[in-house]
């Protein structure tokens, strides 16, 4: 059986161009880049290529700084833990403002900070499942706010928050803005030359790149304390060796990423509409979030009368592999914060089931998947006492 990979919001397959392009680095030239001698210095121009190759493809400006480090989850960490030290712990401000929607590795740090004396404010998103202006507007203070943290891009939905209108909004407040745009680079454009984000975190393994590596950009000139202390690597702001195969993996990673960008918003976005008109055409099925809202990856749907670790396990039996959740909840599968905002108690007793493709998804295999999805919603139903 052939199996169909469709829950690329929790990882992605490594492009194998990218694996290629590390190869040398394991047996060849596996010396550390601080050591002095050739082992260490001949990694120095690849590294080169890797960084600019990252810099550009989010359009950081030779000041701007991208700390490389192991994921996202650390990013997020180093920020708003950063923030805590510098702004909070410090009696300047006492606020963090964020969405009810974020990831975990934002959301349980942010649970975390608030026991320690944070004040979190957690902003419901509109009824389009969005975080706009006017939604961070109501009740901010700017004097009381250290730092504004918004997904770009949602995990679940793939509904796109309007980034650049909320950090302008902080910008001209004079506070700081931070987004995690792991789910957005590769799928839509991040240009920060165009942006006024501070700090934007992102991770490899979600571009076809290797899973254990990722980065974070801070504004030029905006110093913020460190997570990870030791060395002197990434100019005392992350210490810890630095993986050197890892890192020219993730930079060209980024650089095919931000290449198949145009593919992403005709082939992949019509097999993903393809998908979810198949979906729709089910009875009793609604997808969250408007189509034109959202990456041009990722449908997450409902269907009424369907349990969702049962639908899940009959797709996986057929060889297609989706999620429900997160990822990273996934083992005790929760409800994601998301769905928990965006639909009723009613609709949560059914089942929200995430698809996500890649640039790899081919289309036979959402033909597959189709057929399977009937099947399995048909199968289903007929059991269920609910339907
Ligand atoms: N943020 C978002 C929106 C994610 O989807 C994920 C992973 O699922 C993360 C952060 C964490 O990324 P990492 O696995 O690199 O720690």
């Amino acid at each position: 059986m052939n199996r169909i990979y469709l829950d690329n919001n929790a990882t992605t397959m490594l492009d194998p161009r990218v694996k290629q392009a590390m190869e040398p680095f394991w047996l060849q030239q596996y010396g550390n880049p601080n050591s002095l001698h050739s082992f260490g210095t001949e990694v120095h121009p690849e590294m080169s290529v890797a960084i600019d190759r990252i810099y550009a493809g989010i359009g950081a400006s030779d000041d701007d700084e991208v700390i490389i480090n192991s994921c996202a989850t650390e990013g997020n960490n180093t920020v708003l833990k950063g923030i805590w030290t510098d702004y909070i712990l410090t009696g300047k401000k006492s606020r963090i403002v964020t969405s009810q929607v974020e990831h975990p590795s934002v959301a349980h740090t942010l649970d975390w900070l608030e026991e320690r004396g944070v004040e979190v404010v957690r902003l419901a998103p509109n009824a389009d499942g969005l975080v706009t202006r006017e939604v961070l507007a109501e009740d901010f203070e700017p004097e009381k706010t250290a730092l504004v943290s918004i997904m770009w891009a949602n995990n679940e939905t793939g509904l796109i928050n309007p980034i650049g209108d909320l950090a302008d909004f902080c910008r001209e407040r004079g506070v700081l803005f931070h987004t995690d745009a792991v789910q957005a680079l590769g799928k839509i454009p991040v240009d920060l030359q165009h942006t006024s984000v501070d700090f934007l975190t992102f991770s490899a393994h979600k571009f076809h790149g290797p899973k254990g590596i990722g980065g974070l950009f801070i504004r030029q000139g905006l110093g913020l304390t460190p997570l990870i202390h030791g060395g002197e690597q990434m100019a005392g702001r992350r210490a810890g060796t630095v993986n050197v195969a890892f890192l020219v993996g993730m930079g060209l990673a980024m650089e095919l990423a931000v290449e198949s960008l145009k593919n992403q918003n005709t082939e992949l976005r019509s097999l993903r509409d393809k998908l979810e008109d198949a979906i729709l055409k089910l009875s009793d099925t609604f997808i969250l979030g408007r189509r034109e809202y959202r990456t041009p990856n990722t449908i997450l749907a409902s269907f009424k009368g369907i349990e969702g670790e049962a639908f899940l396990w009959d797709l996986n039996r057929r060889g297609v592999a989706a999620s429900t959740g997160s990822a990273c909840s996934s083992e005790s599968l929760e409800v994601d914060a998301t769905l928990r905002a965006m639909v009723s108690d009613a609709d949560l007793a059914h089942t929200a089931v995430r698809f996500s493709l890649s640039r790899f998804t081919r289309e036979e295999e959402i033909e597959e998947a189709i057929k399977a999805v009937n099947d399995t919603v048909e199968r289903l139903r007929s059991i269920s006492s609910t339907y």
